[in-house]
C-alpha cells in the first residue's frame, strides 16, 4: 500500500509495517477501546516539522484519562516516536496517527488494569476533503445523527468509539451527494461536522460552537481563533441555531485533516455568495503561512524533525 511508509512505531519499537499486526481478541476491535490522534508534520522551508506536536500528545493522554487508561510511554517518548517515524521513513510531509489501544486480554468490559498498546503510524495524506476544495469550498448538508449529547459520551476524548457517530454522518452525507455533513448537538444547536470543527463569520464577526456542543476540542480551532484575533477579528465561543449557517456571509470547516475548507452551501443555500469568502481566506492564508514560511511561528508550533 504506497499510502502507507515502510516503518511503524508500535510499543517504543520502529518495525515493518507488515508485522504491526494484533489479535482477533483485541479488545478495541470489539468495543472501539482506543484513543488516538491525528498529527500533521509539514515540509517547511526549515525542514519537516511537526504541528502542535505538545498539544496533540496532551490530546492523547487527556483522552486516556477521561477513560482511566493508562498509555505506559510519557508524552516525551510519544513525541519523539513522532519525529522518529517521519525521519526513519524518510519522510518531509506526513499525517500522523498516535494511536493506544486495549489489546488482547478479554472481552469484558471491565477490562484489565492494564496499559494500552501504543503506536504511530506516518501517512501520505493529502488534504481530507480534496485539494480543490480549499479553494472552491465544499457543498455540505446537516445531517439526521445528532452528535453526542455530553452525557452519553464525552466528546472531548478522540476516542475510537467515538467515530462511529462520524461514519454515519459522513456516509449520509455522501449518499446524499454532499461532501461532508455537520451535526447539531442534542440541543439542536450546530456541533460540527464528521472530522472538522467549524467556524461561521457574520458581519465580519467570526463564531464558533462551544466544547458544550460536543466537539471535540480542535486543536486546528485553537489555532484559527488564535490567528483570527491576532488578525484584529472578533472571536466568540457561542451556541448557534441551525439557521445561522444559512445566514452567515461565510462558513468553513478545520481539522488536522481537512486544514481549512470553506463551506459554499448547507443544505443547498448558498453561503454568503456561494464562494470562499475574504475573510476565509485571509485565515486560510494566515494558517498555510505557519508552513511556508510566510506567518511567523510567534508561538513555537511547530516542532522541527530535525532538532
Ligand atoms: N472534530 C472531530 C470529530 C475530529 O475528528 C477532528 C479531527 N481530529 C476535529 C474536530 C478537528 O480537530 P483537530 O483540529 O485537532 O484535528
Amino acid at each position: 500500500n504506497t499510502n502507507f511508509p515502510e516503518l511503524i512505531w508500535y510499543n517504543g519499537k520502529i518495525i515493518p509495517w507488515q508485522e504491526a499486526t494484533v489479535h482477533i481478541v483485541c479488545h478495541a476491535i470489539h468495543y472501539g477501546s482506543s484513543v488516538f490522534e491525528g498529527v500533521r508534520c509539514y515540509d517547511t522551508p526549515k525542514g519537516p516539522a511537526i504541528f502542535r506536536l505538545q498539544e496533540h500528545t496532551r490530546r492523547l493522554f487527556d483522552s486516556a484519562k477521561i477513560y482511566r487508561f493508562e498509555i505506559p510511554f510519557t508524552a516525551e517518548e510519544i513525541n519523539q516516536g513522532c519525529k522518529d517515524i517521519v525521519k526513519d521513513n524518510n519522510l518531509k510531509s506526513a499525517y500522523l496517527r498516535p494511536f493506544a489501544f486495549m489489546g488482547a486480554h478479554n472481552l469484558g468490559l471491565n477490562p484489565p488494569k492494564v496499559p494500552l498498546e501504543t503506536s504511530i503510524i506516518a501517512l501520505n495524506w493529502g488534504s481530507y476533503l480534496g485539494e480543490e476544495s480549499l479553494e472552491q469550498g465544499v457543498d455540505a448538508a446537516i445531517t439526521s445523527w445528532n452528535r453526542l449529547a455530553p452525557n452519553t459520551m464525552p466528546t472531548g476524548a478522540k476516542a475510537g468509539g467515538n467515530y462511529l457517530s462520524s461514519i454515519l454522518i459522513t456516509t449520509e452525507a455522501k449518499r446524499h451527494g454532499y461532501v461532508e455533513g455537520i451535526g447539531l448537538d442534542s440541543n439542536g444547536c450546530i456541533s460540527e461536522g464528521a472530522g472538522e470543527n467549524i467556524f461561521v463569520i457574520r458581519d465580519g464577526v467570526i463564531n464558533t460552537p462551544p466544547l458544550t456542543s460536543g466537539i471535540l476540542p480542535g486543536i486546528t480551532r485553537s489555532t484559527i481563533m488564535t490567528l483570527a484575533k491576532e488578525m484584529g477579528y472578533t472571536v466568540n465561543e457561542q451556541a448557534m441555531p441551525r439557521e445561522a449557517l444559512y445566514l452567515a456571509d461565510e462558513v468553513f470547516m478545520c481539522g488536522t485533516a481537512a486544514e481549512v475548507v470553506p463551506v459554499r452551501s448547507v443544505d443547498q443555500i448558498k453561503v454568503g455568495d456561494g464562494t470562499r469568502g475574504p475573510i476565509t481566506e485571509a485565515i486560510q492564508k494566515a494558517y498555510f503561512g505557519l508552513f511556508n514560511g510566510t506567518t511567523e511561528d510567534k508561538w513555537g508550533w511547530l516542532s522541527y524533525i530535525n532538532d
